[in-house]
């Protein structure tokens, strides 16, 4: 297929409207049908794969010809397709070179490289910096998606009328200057639907606080969209008094949303508060319904939470990473791709009646503490158990865990406005040592830092958990 002429040889017709049938219908069919529709476009997918891509061509040489059976395929990870780039891809134009090229330019935003494909780039929290190509049809799925399944919850959110008396102002706010997929997706749209984009502003998280949120004040935003991180800021600010914003709906994504995080975000700003699980392997993996769980779209994405010999992790279990296969993007196919996230499957059905699968993602495979017992077993504390534990506690704004050794975690820790340093840092070193014991770790191994939480070099992004090994 050439994606070049707008035209497909494969049998779906990629057009919106087709799309957001074809979605309304997967919402509403029997799991046997979901399971047909989803065998069918991962044939197609395999298939392309196999005779377009030289990469998946000799790693799947000794499979027998027709292969629908997920599991019987070797998977892939982000350095294996990096080091194999151009022999990844299904068009022979894509290449590491004029890719790498292209990310490296930030004037080039937003628009397509190779005139066709949206391209994002990672800023390699994970050690390898990656750039990711999607096709057209992909980005239709994407958007479809969002159409379908995301934009409706403004009006079940009852958010539909606060939102136009605010005249439906939208404020994203995200790290910019990099090919990031928000970034991207924002300059995309600001160029192909200006209209429809109108109303919405771009605020950059560079901007310092004190400025950035004088500009909040003067937009007045609807509806407000970040990263939870960002937003746990801005909802320390708001309970503050110096931000004074009333959105109707403020979405999260791109990181861990904890539900006390959520909490904390909704009673400062009273109103809803929605997260979406995304990456920039796929734009909208799950979205959360109004009884707060996180749904696959699974007629375009397949999850396998996975434990570390790559077996299927048990339902209502922490997944050691999880395997991702995008059904829509053909350009550099992701066949079980190893995304670093630990995922928990949900069992059992949602009060929502959705069909589809509902899930809890846990946070980075890589941001996985392990802490050695007094027996010598190491005990994995999980990202959002900890994230959970910290910010149920008042007067955290910002923190960090780091572990400095196998048996030590230091704790840097920055304290909300008007909130005293001591007694906040007390309660929360209290809380989490009880977690530490309940686990079966000493409580002592947990010391405080007087060392602030530092952000990363790399898109300005913070991480909550981290090993820093330079100690015993
Ligand atoms: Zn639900």
């Amino acid at each position: 297929m050439t994606p070049k002429g707008g035209k497909s040889a494969d049998p779906e017709n990629f057009s919106l409207c087709r799309l957001l049938r074809d979605i309304r219908r997967a919402g509403r069919e029997r799991p046997e049908e979901s399971a047909l529709r989803r065998e069918a476009r991962l044939g197609r997918l395999i298939e392309h794969a196999r005779s377009r891509s030289p990469y998946y061509r000799e790693r799947y040489a000794a499979l027998p010809r027709e292969v629908r059976e997920l599991r019987s395929l070797p998977p892939v990870t982000k350095r294996g397709l990096m080091e194999n780039f151009d022999a990844w891809s299904t068009d022979r134009a894509v290449t590491w070179e004029t890719a790498a090229a292209f990310v490296a330019d930030p004037s080039r935003i937003g628009h397509l490289y190779l005139d066709r494909y949206v391209a994002f780039s990672t800023s390699g929290t994970t050690g390898t910096p990656a750039v990711l190509p999607h096709d057209r049809r992909a980005m239709s799925v994407y958007l479809a998606l969002l159409l379908w399944r995301r934009l409706p919850t403004l009006v079940s959110a009852g958010a539909a009328v606060p939102f136009l008396s605010n005249r439906a102002r939208t404020a994203t706010i995200i790290a910019t200057g990099g090919h990031f997929a928000s970034s991207v997706v924002d300059a995309r749209v600001r160029s192909v639907h200006p209209r429809l984009y109108g109303r919405n502003r771009t605020f950059s998280l560079m901007t310092p606080l004190p400025e950035l949120v004088r500009a909040l004040n003067g937009y007045r935003p609807a509806v407000v969209g970040s990263y939870p991180t960002a937003l746990a800021v801005l909802a320390g600010e708001q309970a503050a008094g110096r931000l004074r914003i009333a959105p109707a709906l403020v979405l999260s994504g791109a990181e861990r949303l904890s539900p006390p995080l959520a909490e904390r975000i909704a009673s400062s700003f009273r109103c809803p508060v929605r997260d979406t699980y995304a990456a920039s392997e796929f734009m909208g993996i799950a979205f959360d319904c109004r009884h707060g769980r996180l749904h696959v779209n699974a007629d375009w994405v397949i999850l396998e939470p996975v434990d570390a010999a790559g077996e299927p992790a048990a339902p209502g279990e922490a997944s050691h990473t999880t395997l991702l296969t995008n059904l829509a993007n053909f350009v550099s196919p992701l066949i079980r791709y190893d995304l670093g996230d630990s995922v928990t499957a949900l069992p059992g059905p949602c009060p929502c009646g959705s069909p589809l699968p509902g899930i809890r993602p846990e946070g980075r495979r890589d941001e996985i503490l392990r802490i050695e017992g007094p027996d010598g077993t190491t005990r994995p504390l999980l990202p959002l158990v900890l994230a959970t534990v910290v910010e149920e506690t008042p007067g955290v704004l910002k923190y960090q865990v780091v572990q400095a050794g196998p048996r030590r975690l230091r704790l840097r820790l920055e304290e909300a406005p008007g909130y005293v340093r001591a007694p906040v840092c007390a309660e929360v070193l209290r809380r989490l040592r009880a977690y530490l014991s309940s686990q079966g770790v000493d409580p002592a191994s947990l010391e405080l830092s007087e060392e602030r939480p530092r952000g990363d070099s790399a898109g300005g992004k913070m991480r909550q958990f981290l090993v820093e090994r330079n100690g015993p």
